[in-house]
């Protein structure tokens, strides 16, 4: 089982790249973020547990993450490995998935901070198949209905508002940036300007893992 992380701020262009390359990749993209939300809308105790951190735009504890991860890989569908996205963010999770995969490349996508928040107050996504779009960077073609399924469902996330992406902002600095010299050590990790053309990106997301 052979894994791969893609890395970076919020609104950096994670989830977009994701979806792009795991057709490529063969390997299934695992969103701790997108776990969480489920988990939020189902009530489940995970959900209860995290929804107080992910409102105030914090992270959730590592205990609570690591065992969400670990119920994931014993999926079937995770036996060749995974696509990692928003995951890890501490260095505490990182040794965690240590533990359970080996990650063969942690591809980081860099964009500063000053675009952050227009990324992230102006992103949107399809309720029912999850394309991800923005107001202004990357609407659907036809105004309201989804590229890829053709729903006219849109929703936002509650906690994409400027006040909560500042406070992730500041836990990104904090905690998930050491993580960068951390997999630097490893030699594994591949920085990539996401300041840029969606497309530009995606071609050198492939390069780098080849
Ligand atoms: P992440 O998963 O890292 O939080 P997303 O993939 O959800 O980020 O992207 C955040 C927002 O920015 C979305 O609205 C998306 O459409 C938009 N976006 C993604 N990549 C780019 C890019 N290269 N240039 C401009 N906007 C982008
Ligand atoms: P984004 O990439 O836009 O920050 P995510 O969907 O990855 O958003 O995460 C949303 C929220 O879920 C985070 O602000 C945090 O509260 C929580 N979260 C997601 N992944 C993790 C993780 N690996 N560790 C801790 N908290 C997480
Ligand atoms: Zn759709």
């Amino acid at each position: 089982m052979t894994s791969i992380v893609l890395f970076g701020p919020p609104g950096a262009g994670k989830g977009t790249q994701a979806a792009r390359i795991t057709d490529s990749t063969g390997l299934p993209q695992v969103s701790t973020g997108d776990m969480l939300r489920a988990a939020v809308k189902n009530g489940t105790e995970t959900g209860m547990a995290a929804k107080q951190y992910m409102d105030a735009g914090q992270l959730v504890p590592d205990s609570i993450i690591i065992d969400l991860i670990k119920e994931r890989v014993l999926e079937k569908d995770a036996q060749n490995g995974l696509m990692f996205d928003g995951f890890p963010r501490t260095v505490p999770q990182a040794e965690a998935l240590a533990e359970i995969t080996e990650v063969s490349h942690v591809i980081s996508i860099e964009v500063p901070d000053e675009r952050i928040v227009e990324r992230i107050c102006g992103r949107y996504s399809c309720a029912s198949c999850g394309a991800v779009y923005h107001d202004t960077f990357n609407p659907t073609s036809t105004e309201g209905v989804c590229d890829q399924c053709g729903s006219k469902e849109m929703k936002r996330r509650a906690d994409d508002n400027e006040s909560t992406v500042l406070q992730r902002l500041g836990a990104y600095h904090e905690q998930t940036s050491p993580l960068a010299d951390w997999y630097d050590a490893k030699g594994i990790f591949h920085r990539i300007d996401g300041d840029r053309d969606i497309d530009q990106i995606t071609v050198d997301i492939l390069q780098a893992l080849e």
